[in-house]
């Protein structure tokens, strides 16, 4: 058979099987000879009884000491299959549980057998539940299921890890033509890569470790390289369209001076840097990338100015309505006095406010527009759209960046965020992009002192922050998400509100925000706060990102375990916004081992890098990776974290590959630009 051949036409799989194939991506044997295996179970290891570990997968090889049971399990009723191995140095129980045909496979009483499975200690005895078996031929005869490694396979349901390997296998059998190389010589010869015919093989049939190794880190390699290579071609594919020209960006300056205070040096680099990009005809595609409260918002409205002044429009989207309307204000304010029109856009106006502000948009009268992901909705259209700017960018998804994008013809774009992530991944996520850093905090600004607190010491801290209100600070409450649920998320606030206002907030006033409320009622109370009318804030996760209200200083966080890393810092970063000192005050069970060390860490530092960093390290690869916060394009084979050192070598075969050919022209990359094309329009998303 062929690569391009139906799988259909593989022995063993018909028109209904093939479906469930179709339902893994998988329609030709070609694309079944690349569903690699995402881990794999180590049968090598055969083990005496009397040596297990609990909790080890191990396998063990002996008789049957006693006959099969079957019975009724007594909860459930399904059928439950035990029996007892003995290899001479111990016997150990066997149990399978809804397993009505097991028995059948342990019908031989003089057989030796093979079990693999988790080992588990009970009693003091150690036990298999619903090992593998395998019935060995003759005594000390050689195993079929054992004895190797066995490659997992992304499944589904109906097609089963088996019904996977054996199509592999027949197709590994039946498969009369070579796999094309994608991988120039010298790109193997450079790393040490094996050929893909004997990797693809090996992947899947392994005969050892190594050989699956070697197998496996060149098709992550393959895999990696695609990707640096797909992003970084991307890359010079925006740098080569033309974009609008902004050419006076010198007027910035007089903005700057209009300001009621200096930019710090980080803004004022940052600001060269993307004057640089938007006078320069090529499309800016660039990263803002500041610690909270580092002044992004200052440094995006420079770029919106100077591009009003050139006769075109930018447009400002960010992740929740409280912060729009924040921005909104924030950018009318700093607008208004230049007479730039600034319109507002959000999923909670109403259709008359909305159908004004389209009007202001559509006619071009509005230089400026700030909201939701309203703004992307196809209703909109620009009259001469030229800037777009996400703010806390790693709030919207890769698509929602692009959609922003294709308001305008060729667009200058910038993305915000508060959020650092190591650098070798930022090349993955944000390799379109160039990045600035804005790496200095405001003057005048203290660290947020940071404080975990046991209920002992809650009286002493409510006396503080009362001292604080009347001094005429404002404070924060916040309480942690409940259950992934609005609702419950609300009426825990409404709760903990009446409480506080009864107790420590009696005869103060107190503000309530969360996320069901409408958004006339969350502008309302926003305002009021701002206004300092509201001296104590009680609020959700909903002030999490962005809000600026720099009178206040006090964050209480209830429950503070329920945060993550990065969580905890984003509401730590709403206070500490002004010139006085500001407090953070983390009260939680600390009895959990994480939670307690990520409460440490927020106390040592006020460092984003470095909490980064330690969020990496605490949460661990698959749930930093997992959140989607970073809109990493999914791997097949390769993991981020766990082969960062491949991904470092793709990324300097990268660069060493596009210095010779940056457009991949040459006919020894052919296959390859071709394979990365096919990769990324399934994809999609990056290439948009
Ligand atoms: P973030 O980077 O978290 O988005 P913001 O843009 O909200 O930060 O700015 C935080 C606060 O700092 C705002 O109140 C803003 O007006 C103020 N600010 C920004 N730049 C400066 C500066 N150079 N000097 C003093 N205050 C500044
Ligand atoms: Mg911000």
């Amino acid at each position: 058979m062929k690569l391009n051949d139906n799988i259909q036409y593989l022995k063993g799989i018909g028109e209904k099987r093939a479906e469930l194939f179709h339902k893994l991506g998988i329609f030709t044997l070609g694309d079944l000879l690349y569903h690699l295996p995402r881990g794999f179970e180590d049968r090598t290891n055969t083990r005496n009884i009397s040596d297990l570990i609990d909790g080890e997968t191990v396998c063990v090889k002996g008789f049957l000491a006693s006959a099969p049971r079957k019975f009724r399990a007594r909860r459930g009723g399904g059928w439950v299959v035990q029996t007892t191995l003995s290899d001479g140095t111990g016997i150990m129980r066997l149990t399978w549980f809804n397993a009505s045909y097991i028995d059948k496979s342990l019908s031989d009483p003089e057989a030796e057998y093979m079990f693999y499975g988790k080992v588990a200690y009970r009693n003091m005895a150690a036990e298999m539940i619903n090992p593998v078996i395998e019935k060995l031929e003759a005594e000390g005869g050689g195993a079929k299921k054992m004895g190797m490694i066995v490659p997992i396979y992304p499944a589904t349901a109906g097609l089963n890890q088996r019904g996977i390997r054996d199509a592999v296998k027949r197709a590994l059998e039946s498969l009369t033509e070579s796999i094309p190389e994608i991988l120039p010589e010298s790109v193997r010869a450079r790393n040490d890569l094996v050929g893909i015919n004997e990797a693809i093989r090996r992947v899947h049939e392994p005969e050892d470790f190594d050989e699956f190794y070697k197998a496996r880190r060149r098709l992550v390699f393959e895999e990696f390289l695609k990707l640096q290579l797909g992003v970084s071609t991307v890359k010079s594919v925006k740098k080569a369209r033309k974009a609008a020209v902004i050419k006076d960006v010198k007027c910035i300056a007089e903005f700057a001076r209009g300001l009621s205070f200096d930019l710090t040096r980080a803004q004022k680099k940052v600001i060269n840097e993307i004057a640089a990009d938007l006078k320069s005809g090529v499309p800016m595609n660039r990263l803002v990338q500041g610690d909270v409260g580092s002044g992004k918002t200052i440094v995006a409205a420079a770029a919106m100015f100077a591009v009003s002044r050139g006769g075109f429009q930018s447009a400002m989207m960010a992740p929740t309505e409280i912060l729009a309307e924040q921005h909104y204000k924030t950018l009318k304010a700093c607008f208004d006095p230049w007479g730039i029109k600034v319109a507002f856009l959000s999923g909670g106006q109403t259709a008359k406010e909305r159908a004004a502000n389209i009007e202001l948009i559509e006619s071009g009268e509005a230089a400026v527009t700030v909201g939701t992901h309203a703004v992307i909705t196809d209703k909109v259209n620009f009259k001469n759209l030229v800037l777009s700017i996400t703010d806390e960018q790693h709030r919207f998804g890769v698509g929602q960046r692009s959609k922003l994008i294709s308001k305008g013809m060729n667009v200058h774009t910038l993305v915000m965020t508060a959020t650092p992530i190591p650098r070798t991944l930022s090349l993955v996520i944000y390799g379109d992009l160039d990045i600035s850093i804005i790496d200095e905090l405001p003057p005048g600004r203290k660290p947020v002192r940071t404080l975990a607190l046991t209920e002992a010491q809650r009286p002493r801290i409510y006396d503080f922050v009362l001292r604080e209100l009347n001094r005429g600070r404002q404070a924060y409450f916040v309480c942690a998400l409940v259950e992934d649920s609005d609702t419950v998320e609300a009426k825990a606030a409404s709760e903990y509100v009446k409480k506080l206002s009864r107790g420590v907030l009696a005869g103060r006033s107190v503000g309530l925000l969360h996320g069901r409320m409408k958004t006339s009622e969350k502008e309302d109370v926003m305002r009021r706060f701002a206004d300092g009318e509201i001296e104590a804030l009680v609020a959700t996760t909903v002030i999490e990102v962005g809000v600026d209200v720099p009178n206040a200083t006090i964050m209480v966080i209830e429950n503070a375990e329920r945060f993550g890393l990065s969580q905890l810092h984003q509401l730590r970063g709403r206070v500490g916004r002004g010139a006085d000192q500001a407090y953070c005050v983390m009260f939680g069970n600390t009895k959990s081992g994480v939670a307690k060390e990520r409460m440490q860490v927020m106390c040592e530092t006020n460092d984003g890098f470095k909490i980064s960093e330690k969020d990496l390290e605490i949460r661990g690869p698959g749930e930093f990776f997992g959140t989607r916060q970073h809109g990493l394009p999914e791997m097949k084979i390769g993991n981020f974290f766990t082969d960062m050192e491949i991904l470092k070598e793709t990324q300097s075969e990268a660069a060493k590959i596009l210095k010779s050919d940056p457009f991949l022209s040459a006919p020894e990359h052919k296959l390859l630009l071709d394979s990365i094309t096919k990769t990324f329009a399934k994809a999609g998303d990056i290439l948009n």
